[in-house]
This record gives structure tokens, C-alpha cells and sequence, in this order.
């Protein structure tokens, strides 16, 4: 992926993770669209797929209806967040609290897949990144063709993007000393 001066980070650039976006797509849940439409910024959530197979593709899919899907089938710029919370990190410093987390952000435009065997193949394999081991025709029914033509899905190809993390424990000045007035630790928050 490229990375370019728009997607350098510049506040802790040691947090810096380009090497982890494929990673934390394809553990990410929820993704947070945003566009400009008539000079107005907007921000919505998304379910969506991602395979690091294809590394620069995201895929997002909802009502034939919905503005936001209506927005980026146009090929207008967009940009992607996905977030990861690992854990909330508690200081001796009230400056010092914190969140441990993996996060994504990309660049890119869209384009709407019509093809109705492309669509049905690629909800298949959302619904498997949601749900492993949940089989089309055991576990659940195809979609007919009725439900597959109100269902807009677009891909989005990723021109450029980034990745952070913040690791760790608190780093206030008292936090390494357990004899210190107070408290300090970090509140684990990811899957065992
Ligand atoms: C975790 C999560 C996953 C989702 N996954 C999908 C998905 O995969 N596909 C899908 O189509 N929809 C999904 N949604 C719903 C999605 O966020 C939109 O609400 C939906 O696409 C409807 O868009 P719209 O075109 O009707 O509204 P828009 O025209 O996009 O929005 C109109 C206005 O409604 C408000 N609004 C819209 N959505 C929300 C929201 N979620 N929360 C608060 N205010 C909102 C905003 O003010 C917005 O400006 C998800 C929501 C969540 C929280």
C-alpha cells in the first residue's frame, strides 16, 4: 500500500504499524466511512469484507437505497477507518490515560459491482469472515435474485493508507512504582 506525506503519521510517529493494516482489516468488525457530499463531511459505520488475498480491496454493501453506497458508486474519493480497542490504560497522571488500540485509515474510490454471481460469491465470503464455518446451503439459504438486486456492493480500492498502535502500559512518571499515591495499570479488552 502506498504511503504517502497525506498519510504519514505524525503525532507518535514511532506508532507507526504499515506493516499490520492487512492484519487489522481482516480482524476489524466495523468500519467508518467517510465522504464529502455537497461540501458537507459525513461519517457512517459499516459491516465489511476484507481478504488480505486482494490487500487493496474493501468491500461495503447495504440497501440499494442507501446515500452513502449511492455517494461512492459515483467513484468518489473516500476514506476508511477501522478501529481495534485492545485496552484502556489508567495513570498516576491524569494526562497519562490512555487506550491501547490497532487502527487503519485509507484512501481510496469506489466503483458498484453489479454482476450477480460476483455479489453472491463475495457476500458468501463476508458472511464467512463474520461467521467461520457458516456454509451457504447448510447453515443458511442463498440469497435470491430478488434480495441480491436490492442489495448494493461496492468495492473500494485502496489507493493509500496507514496503520497505528498504541502497546503497553502507562507511561506516566510514578507509574512504574507500585509504593506511589494512586493507581496505574491497563484494563485488557481484547478476545482471549
Ligand atoms: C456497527 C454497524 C454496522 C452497520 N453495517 C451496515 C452495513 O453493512 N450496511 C448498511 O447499509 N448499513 C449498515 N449500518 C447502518 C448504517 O450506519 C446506516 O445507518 C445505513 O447505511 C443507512 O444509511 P442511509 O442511507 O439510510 O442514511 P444516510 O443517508 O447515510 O444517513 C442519513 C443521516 O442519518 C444519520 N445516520 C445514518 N446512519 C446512522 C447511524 N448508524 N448512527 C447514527 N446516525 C446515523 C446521520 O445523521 C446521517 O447523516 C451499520 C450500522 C452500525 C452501527
Amino acid at each position: 500500500m502506498q504511503l504517502t506525506e497525506r498519510t504519514r503519521i505524525r503525532n507518535h510517529p514511532e506508532r507507526a504499524v504499515p506493516e499490520e493494516t492487512e492484519a487489522i482489516l481482516s480482524q476489524g468488525l466495523v468500519a467508518h466511512l467517510g465522504f464529502i457530499e455537497d461540501g458537507v463531511p459525513f461519517v457512517i459505520p459499516f459491516t465489511y469484507h476484507y481478504d488480505s488475498a486482494t490487500p487493496d480491496l474493501i468491500y461495503l454493501h447495504g440497501s440499494i437505497r442507501s446515500r452513502a453506497l449511492e455517494h461512492m458508486a459515483t467513484g468518489a474519493p473516500v476514506c476508511i477507518t477501522v478501529t481495534l480497542t485492545d485496552g484502556l490504560v489508567y495513570s498516576r497522571k491524569a494526562k497519562n490515560h490512555s487506550v491501547n488500540y490497532r487502527s487503519v485509515t485509507v484512501f481510496g474510490t469506489a466503483r458498484e459491482i453489479t454482476d450477480e454471481r460476483e455479489k453472491f460469491e463475495l457476500f458468501d465470503r463476508m458472511v464467512q469472515r463474520y461467521f467461520p464455518g457458516r456454509t451457504v446451503g447448510e447453515d443458511y439459504n442463498a440469497p435470491p435474485s430478488a434480495d441480491l438486486g436490492v442489495t448494493a456492493l461496492v468495492e473500494v480500492t485502496i489507493d493509500e493508507g496507514n496503520a497505528k498502535a498504541r502497546r503497553g502500559n502507562p507511561t506516566g512518571p510514578d507509574d512504574d512504582k507500585p509504593e506511589a499515591a494512586g493507581s496505574a495499570g491497563v484494563i485488557d479488552l481484547r478476545e482471549p
